[in-house]
């Protein structure tokens, strides 16, 4: 069975990512999606083990020193990471692995991983990114500040992704989403395995 891909997925606060990504896996069963551990307080609606598993700083802590997680990385104020049992679990099974993580840890992945995949949904403009934030009515409008500054910082790190995909209608990002993942499958350089076989079987 071919190895799945790690997808790594990046985006500004608000680009929608969310939502994208629930899309995709409710349309498609080859995807998993990685649920982060993180020290911030659950928002409204959000539940223990399907947002995120919601740890204490010390309990954040010990999973650092264990070596539990791939990846983690403040954002604004938290901490927020990876675990890496189920993400090697899911991809020897064979699925595409998504991680909807920010920059500082795309980054450590492509440095750890470089096989990942690291794409970057943007939203068609900054002011519709600024609506979405404050529409979405969950933080205050400091937070919502130091969002957007982030956004500024992350903006220069966008070309250290492989694509660019624009989230202006959500089904039509989803299926950019799906054809872009799915077509890394056939890269020569996942298929080494494939290509030794059949260089074998000429001889
Ligand atoms: P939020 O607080 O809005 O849920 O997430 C804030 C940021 O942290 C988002 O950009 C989100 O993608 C990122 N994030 C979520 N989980 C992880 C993780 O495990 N590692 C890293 N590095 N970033 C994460």
């Amino acid at each position: 069975m071919n190895k799945g891909i790690l997808v790594v997925v990046s985006g500004f606060s608000g680009a929608g990512k969310g939502t994208v990504m629930k899309a995709l896996l409710e349309k498609y069963d080859n995807y998993a999606l990685s649920v982060s551990v993180t020290t911030r307080n659950p928002r409204p609606g959000e539940t223990e083990g399907k947002e995120y598993f919601f740890r204490t700083r010390e309990e954040f802590g010990k999973l650092i020193e264990e070596d539990a997680l791939i990846e983690y990385a403040q954002y604004v104020e938290n901490f927020y990471g990876t675990p890496r049992a189920y993400v090697e679990q899911q991809l020897a099974a064979g699925k595409d692995v998504i991680l909807e993580i920010e920059i500082q840890g795309a980054m450590k992945v492509k440095e750890k991983l470089p096989e990942a995949l690291l794409v970057f949904i943007t939203p068609p403009s900054m002011e519709e990114l600024k609506k979405r934030l404050i529409g979405r009515g969950t933080e205050t409008m400091d937070v919502i500040q130091s969002r957007i500054a982030r956004a500024h910082e992350e903006a220069q790190g966008m070309e250290d992704y492989d694509y660019l995909v624009l989230n202006d209608q959500l089904e039509e990002c989803v299926e950019r989403m799906h054809q872009i993942i799915q077509s890394e499958h056939y890269r020569m350089s996942r298929n080494q395995e494939f290509i030794q076989k059949i260089k074998g079987e000429i001889l």
